[in-house]
């Protein structure tokens, strides 16, 4: 279980914090690697203007573990996000209208599906400059909802259908890419922009 520790500090959604970003490159440049959920893989894939699977096949790491399967996007080597870019000396995202949700959030962390296991990390050396900024609850709460879809989706289609993690994957990421082409309002990164950001 995910406990609070001097580094990561327990937030509610309707706490504030003082923050402000200083495109340092602690966060997308020295990795763990961010997972995405469906969603992120189809606003990604639209944004880049390229198919669902050639961009989990050039941008992306697969990993099959029991009855689930993990999507988290590559590293240039040495733990340097695939989409980190530098301009003027500071950090840059190649994608950032349409970023993963877990970069839109950092430094919150949301520790489990639900909208209550939030934490700050204090290690961000954002956190502490600038002024006071309100956790981004609407944007929290859409995040809790695309893991636990992402999630409960890819397990059911295993255990009531009989697919392989993989091939369930693929059934939903089929399903939302449809979804997207006839014009969710989700897939776009208007829809993105209300949700609101750290
Ligand atoms: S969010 Fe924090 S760690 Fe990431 S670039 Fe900004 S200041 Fe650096
Ligand atoms: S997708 Fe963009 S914001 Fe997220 S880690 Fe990569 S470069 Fe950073």
């Amino acid at each position: 279980m995910f406990r609070e520790s001097s580094r990561y500090k327990k937030i509610n959604l309707n706490d504030s914090f003082k923050f402000k970003c200083i495109r340092c490159d602690l966060c997308c440049g020295t990795g763990p690697n961010v997972t995405l959920t469906v969603f992120d893989i189809v606003r990604i894939a639209e944004y880049l203007n390229v198919h669902w699977r050639t961009f989990l096949y050039e941008y992306t790491k697969v990993l099959v573990g029991d009855m689930m399967v993990f999507v988290a996007l590559r590293d240039k080597g040495k733990g340097e996000c695939v989409f980190m870019e530098y301009e003027n000396g500071l950090t840059k995202c190649r994608i950032y209208p349409a970023r993963p949700m877990r970069c839109r959030l950092y430094p919150l962390y949301l520790v489990s599906p639900s909208a209550n296991y939030l934490h700050l990390d204090t290690e961000c050396p954002g956190v502490g400059k600038g002024r006071e900024v309100k956790v981004p609850k609407k944007l929290v709460e859409r995040y809790s909802f695309e893991v636990k879809y992402h999630y409960k989706e890819i397990m059911r289609l295993v255990l009531d259908e009989g697919m392989r993690p993989l091939e369930a994957l693929e059934a939903v990421l089929e399903r939302l890419w449809e979804e997207a082409e006839k014009g969710a309002e989700w897939a776009k990164t208007e829809f993105l922009e209300k949700l609101g950001s750290t």
